[in-house]
């Protein structure tokens, strides 16, 4: 649990989350993105403050460092692969929605798009 400073910045509301690990002249600020301020725009007076339970503050560090965006359930997860959806080649999966699909595939087509733990190389880089 934790408790940080809600800032309103440019009419947008921002969950102040404290000094980057490199640079302490930049801030993380959550915006429902990742997003990092320069301290003299996130320094303004707060307008409240949020409480964050482990396992939301969880989520918004995946969002900053290897997380990467479900392109189904708009999720942030450790690790994505990419669509067994031919026509939305280059969308990444999380493993909840490709659990989903596997059902649904089985299901309907007898058809079996494989484990979500077979991707033989997890995509790197950004989200
Ligand atoms: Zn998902």
């Amino acid at each position: 649990m934790g408790k940080f400073d809600l800032k309103l910045i440019g009419g947008q509301l921002v969950i102040d989350l404290g000094q980057t690990a490199n640079d302490r002249f930049r801030h993380r600020g959550y915006n429902g993105k990742p997003s990092i301020y320069d301290i003299d725009e996130i320094c303004v007076p707060a307008i409240g403050t949020v409480e964050l339970s482990e396992g939301q503050l969880k989520k918004i560090e995946l969002a900053y460092t290897n997380g990467h965006k479900c392109a189904y359930c708009e999720e942030y997860a450790d690790k994505v692969r990419p669509s067994p959806f031919m026509a939305d080649m280059g969308a990444s999966m999380c493993k909840g929605c490709w659990d989903r699909t596997k059902e649904e595939y089985a299901a309907c087509n007898d058809e079996h798009i494989g484990d979500f733990e077979d991707f033989p190389h997890w995509k790197e880089g950004a989200e």
